[in-house]
């Protein structure tokens, strides 16, 4: 092992030193709140997707969020699903899609027939480039009655899904801006981001459609659950009717209007949502107390940085970060491997999904950034409450 890499793998264990393990990367936090919650659900007998948790936790949402519609769904994943739905996406359209993310944003296109584009972020906010989005487009891109064409593949964009990277919010005006000259939607895929802001608004107002996910690893969890938000009426509906089988309503006729989809969450997750929104300021309260202990005990180091909010954004610190420098790259899984074996949850960044086998003959921009900071990224455990642990405070 490289001395230095026995350094870095010797600091993060210390850290941990007087807790039990295993210690998670991000593990969720139940209490007494959830089960109050779910008792009165199955009480109830609403144990499906209808009944009063499944209409407060969309309430909630939208509350927090300033988003103005909500419609939950049983992931994440599907939620993405049905944003590209909902925005009529045809098959062979192309989807614009960071390669620096979780393999769900690219799937979701793949359910639709239609084509992941991969594109490159920076190292400033871990999410895309805008700049180098715009001059890409600029070079590959046609308008043609008002929609955008790729004029080598003569496919049409569709969209762009936009994802703010372990809660740090995207660059996103000038995203905003590439789409709107470009003539194509944009997604944002916020499922790391809920209790984060951009310019002081929440991340997830700025797309046509956003999506959360209330995944296990999430800083709210419902066990599995998503949701998709929109300031625009229609695609909520839209979402929410075809998350539903599409059926019309009516008092006792079965009719579906559309081919539909059995996407709605229960109202069991929701109860447990409703408990967790609840828990939510302090839950980030805890993960921002965590960043700042982390970003004191590393500031003086010179083989590594600690990752921060971006400017003009306020972030969940969903999974906190180190990004090793060039010379200590090389040693990345020692690290890893070793840290790891000590039972403290530790993790790289995803393999880029423009690496995997399934996606390897899709296109793709040039992507150096993305592959270098791929290489260099370190996630730490982040879990709600280990801060606490850590300095033996309360939550
Ligand atoms: C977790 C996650 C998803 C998928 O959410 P699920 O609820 O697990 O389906 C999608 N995109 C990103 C970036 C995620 O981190």
């Amino acid at each position: 092992m490289h001395h230095k890499s026995i350094d870095i793998s010797q600091t993060l264990v210390q850290i941990f030193n007087e807790i039990s393990k295993p210690i998670g990367l991000h593990e969720p936090s139940m209490g007494q709140r959830e089960q109050e919650l779910v008792e009165e659900c199955l009480k109830s007998n609403w144990v499906s997707y209808l009944g009063k948790f499944v209409n407060q936790f969309e309430e909630n949402l939208i509350d927090y969020t300033g988003i103005s519609y909500a419609s939950l769904m049983v992931s994440g994943t599907a939620a993405l699903h049905m944003a590209l739905i909902v925005l009529d996406i045809k098959p062979e359209e192309e989807v614009l899609v960071p390669a620096l993310t979780f393999v769900a944003t690219a799937n979701s296109v793949k359910y639709c027939s239609a084509v992941p584009h991969f594109v490159d972020s920076n190292e400033s906010t871990l999410g895309l480039d805008p700049e180098k989005l715009d001059k890409y487009l600029s070079e590959i891109t046609e308008l043609k009655n008002g929609f955008c064409y790729n004029k080598y593949t003569k496919r049409k964009i569709h969209s762009l899904i936009v994802m703010h990277t372990f809660g740090h919010a995207s660059d996103i005006d000038a995203l905003l801006e590439v789409c709107r000259k470009y003539s194509i939607f944009l997604i944002e895929d916020t499922a790391e981001s809920l209790g984060s802001f951009y310019k002081g608004k929440h991340t997830g107002n700025f797309g046509d459609i956003s999506i959360f996910s209330f995944n296990g690893n999430k800083i709210i969890t419902t066990g599995g659950g998503g949701v998709l938000m929109s300031n625009k009426k229609e695609y909520a509906e839209k979402a929410k009717f075809l998350s539903t089988t599409a059926k019309k309503p009516h008092a006792w006729e079965f009719d579906h209007s559309e081919v539909g989809y059995n996407y709605r969450m229960p109202n069991i997750n929701a109860a447990i949502g409703c408990a967790q929104m609840e828990k939510l300021s302090t839950f980030l309260e805890s993960k921002r107390n965590l960043a700042d202990f982390y970003k004191k005990l590393f500031q003086d180091n010179k083989d590594y940085w600690f990752f921060q909010e971006p400017r003009h954004s306020k972030s969940n610190y969903w999974l906190n970060a180190i990004i090793l420098n060039d010379e200590l790259e090389p040693y990345r899984d020692e690290i890893l491997n070793s840290v790891i074996s000590e039972k403290i949850g530790i993790r790289p960044a995803w393999k880029l999904i423009s690496d995997l086998e399934i996606y390897k003959d899709t296109p793709r921009m040039d992507l150096s950034q993305s592959i270098r900071l791929q290489r260099k990224i370190i996630n730490l455990p982040s879990s709600v409450g280990l801060y606490e642990k850590i300095t033996r405070g309360t939550i």
